[in-house]
């Protein structure tokens, strides 16, 4: 089932696209940790704030669950045979562009993409995916992941899995499980010394209030907006909006964001929805990305504007093991 090893960390000498990567700074010795379900989604959720981190020193890691072989072609540009024929190796080498581009550390947890099951009913899951994957056996590979390289915090999706796609759903109970176990020395005691993440942390990027704030705004300079049939449709959700604890400003990153969710081409339209409101705009009306703080083993008040915050030198750090 494992598309390699979980062992087999990508090769990567540390940041070099970077003229603001820097192994000091305010975030030096500082290490985060994303879990994503497929590649591209390190650089569509939070990507702006991994390179804020990167340049100010920290370590951002990045563990992808799964080859993203089932992804469908969302660009017409890419939309050719040899890149349909060669999917995973495509989207492995638009990976490792993402990569260089955010300046990350990334990894595969080595699973196979479930696909997003299309129809009503929803065909089965095909045999051997991620979602089919025992949970247990997911977890030991990303806690023998968080037990080697420690983050200090951790983030993955809610409960809903941001979008309902079987993998994401799968990401947040994988992610949320390995937290809790990786510092129990009792559970999985082969996969390395136990090791408490002081925090955990909701991606909550695409709330309707920022949606409707960024369409007011493109409407406003006499564009077009891209959310308008989205908002029509998207029932208010205050209690969930509600759980935002968490607003890391960003806005200057969003440049490298866009270069990192272009590096997955087969992925991304370069004229679609993601490029429709000017930069500027949106490092105006909206610039930050947003979080929920779900767990938390140090000192840390929210709201808050940092994912280190009660981590930092000086903070009371959590205890290993
Ligand atoms: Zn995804």
């Amino acid at each position: 089932m494992r598309a390699m090893s979980q062992h087999a960390e990508s090769q990567h000498p540390g940041p070099s696209h970077h003229d603001g990567a820097t192994t000091s700074g305010p975030s030096a010795g500082l290490r985060l940790m994303h879990v994503h379900a497929h590649p591209d989604d390190e650089s569509s959720k939070g990507a702006a704030t991994t390179a804020r981190y990167v340049a100010e020193g920290a370590e951002v890691h990045v563990v992808t669950c799964t080859g993203g072989e089932r992804g469908s072609i969302l660009n017409p540009r890419m939309d050719r045979p040899d890149v349909l024929e060669n999917m995973s190796e495509v989207r492995r080498q638009e990976m490792e562009r993402a990569r260089d581009i955010l300046g990350i550390h990334q990894e595969w947890l080595g699973f196979v993409d479930s696909g997003w099951p299309d129809g009503d009913p929803k065909p089965p899951l095909p045999e051997g995916c991620f979602g089919l994957v025992p949970l247990e056996e997911a977890v030991e590979a990303l806690v023998r992941i968080v037990r080697r390289v420690r983050p200090h915090v951790m983030t993955t999706y809610d409960e809903r899995g941001g979008y309902p796609h079987p993998d994401h759903v799968r990401c947040h109970e994988v992610s949320v499980a390995a937290f809790e176990a990786a510092a129990d020395p009792t559970r999985f005691p082969d996969a390395g010394e136990a090791w408490q993440v002081a925090k955990l942390y909701y991606h909550h990027s695409f709330n309707r209030e920022r949606m409707q704030s960024l369409h007011d705004a493109t409407l406003a300079h006499g564009l077009e907006s891209p959310w308008a049939d989205r908002l029509k449709e998207w029932v208010p959700e205050p209690e969930w909006d509600a759980r935002v604890t968490t607003k890391v400003p960003c806005g200057e990153y969003f440049g490298v964001r866009d270069q990192a969710l272009l590096a997955h081409a087969t992925q991304i339209d370069p004229d679609g929805h993601w490029f429709a409101i000017p930069r500027e705009v949106q490092q105006k009306t909206w610039p930050t990305e947003d979080y929920e703080l779900v767990t938390s083993h140090v000192d840390a008040p929210v709201p808050e504007d940092d994912l280190f915050a009660g981590v930092r030198a000086g903070a009371p750090r959590a205890s290993v093991g």
